[in-house]
């Protein structure tokens, strides 16, 4: 049996090494396929014998992709772009993009790479009557490119074996995110950042059994709690040095509103017949998120209940650069944590980041406001 060191390694080095990981899936006989931001229904994908890639960008500097994005392009796309160039996605049978976003929208035009691209799009006001229809025809059209690149038919019972593979991968990740916050000193924020992106790049079944020794582990040792919980709220928030700024200045990740960490963790929906009908409710019946029309914008009620439920002391905003979706809602949120007394503090998470010297002094600031 594997100890908690022996998993933690194999998360990290497979959320540090992607492409590596990528190349022993390949080699190991099995086929991939990318997966764009975000809500994308992989589970169609998996179930057609592919294993689903994250692809949500890097760090490294951009040379290129401003030949092909505007300069105002949030900087996922433009380092997605970048990599495209290189030719690192080639490996992919097909990608998948929703158009969630406008730069997603475009993103089936722009991007120029060897394989297939595949774009559908999500009803954002989800309420409506007829949303879970138009999610079903646009994931049915999904499921017949895929068959059309594969040359055969998904089966329904193909479609539902891959839904109860995610199922339970997003029921160990929850399961991690409701128990993780108790261990402060072995969950850093790089480590807890690691569980969830690994998952990106290797089998969901193997990731679940990862995710679930992980947590019987952790549930044997005794609770810590000798640092300061933040919430953390955003797109992604995928930079090694900020996180590690944030656990030097005594700093752990109680929860996260992340739409690539707890986002995809939190997708779920009542049975069906119908797989695809299922997956269309796994969207129209989900959390708040900064991606779909919500009126009450109950995604700052979800992050103060989770600031409530792990009694952290504040909220980091990590702000993707140039991504209007997220900064739209970023006055509701700062409006509610102020009625609430909760401190918080904005850092940008892009990836092409080289100078901290700005983020290591709020996060300094805030670490020294708390203890104040
Ligand atoms: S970061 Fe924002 S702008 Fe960029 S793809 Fe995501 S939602 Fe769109």
């Amino acid at each position: 049996m594997k100890n908690i060191n022996d998993i933690i390694n194999i998360l990290n080095e497979t959320a540090q090494n992607p492409k590596k990981a990528v190349d022993v899936i390949i080699e190991n006989g099995e086929k991939v396929c990318g997966i764009m931001p975000a809500f994308v229904p992989e589970e169609i994908a998996y179930a057609a014998g592919y294993i689903p890639v994250g692809i949500w960008g890097s760090d490294g500097e951009i040379k290129n992709a401003q030949s092909v994005m505007p300069p105002f392009c949030c900087s996922i796309m433009m380092s997605v772009i970048e990599n495209q160039l290189k030719g690192i996605y080639d490996v992919c049978d097909f990608i998948v993009v929703s158009s969630l976003c406008d730069t997603l929208k475009c993103m089936g035009q722009k991007y120029k790479g060897k394989s297939p691209i595949i774009q559908i799009s999500h009803p954002h006001n989800r309420s409506i009557e007829n949303a879970v229809d138009f999610a079903a025809e646009e994931y049915s059209i999904l499921r017949e490119k895929i068959e059309n690149i594969r040359g055969s038919k998904i089966t329904d019972r193909d479609i539902f074996n891959a839904i109860e593979v995610y199922n339970e991968n997003r029921k160990a990740l929850r399961r991690f995110g409701e128990i993780s916050y108790k261990y402060s000193d072995i969950i850093t924020p790089v480590i807890r950042r690691n569980v969830f992106k690994s998952g990106y790049f290797m089998d969901r079944k193997n990731h679940t059994e990862l995710i679930n020794s992980l947590c019987d582990l952790l549930e044997e040792r005794e609770a810590v709690s000798d640092k300061k919980g933040v919430v953390l709220t955003g797109i992604i928030a995928d930079d090694r040095k900020i996180l590690d700024m944030l656990y030097r200045n005594d700093f752990y990740v109680a929860a996260d509103d992340i739409v690539n960490e707890s986002g995809f963790a939190n997708c779920h929906a009542p049975d069906e017949k119908d797989p695809i009908i299922f997956l269309a409710k796994m969207w129209t019946g989900g959390k708040s998120t900064l991606f779909a029309y919500d009126p009450f914008k109950k995604r700052a009620e979800h992050i103060i209940d989770e600031v409530k439920r792990t009694g952290a002391a504040g909220v980091v905003f990590c702000y993707m650069p140039f991504c209007d979706v997220d900064a739209f809602d970023e006055p509701i949120i700062v409006k509610r944590l102020k009625e609430e007394n909760i401190p918080f503090i904005k850092i940008d998470f892009g990836m092409q980041d080289t100078n901290y010297s700005r983020a290591e002094t709020k996060i300094e600031a805030f670490s020294e406001m708390l203890e104040l």
